[in-house]
């Protein structure tokens, strides 16, 4: 008689998939209210107009709406 072997399963176990966790966009931090004013922090599209807030990039912004883009002058 013969020892049975036990077949090992999972001797290995997978390794675990590492989300990267995003921070969720935070739209209210577009705004910002000061006492019962409402101070907007994001500039907006000239083209869509209000409510549609250009996208923020070191040297330019964008608007993801109409792709208008803003470059900005670097003053030295
Ligand atoms: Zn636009």
């Amino acid at each position: 008689m013969g020892k049975r072997k036990k077949a090992s399963s999972g001797g290995t176990g997978k390794k675990k998939k590492e989300r990267k966790q995003r921070p969720p966009r935070k739209v209210w931090t577009y705004y910002k209210i000061e006492g019962d004013r409402i101070i907007r922090l994001k500039k907006e599209c000239p083209n869509c107009g209000a409510g549609f807030f250009m996208a923020q990039h070191k040297d330019r912004t964008t608007c993801g709406h109409c792709h208008y883009t803003e470059f900005l002058e670097v003053t030295a």
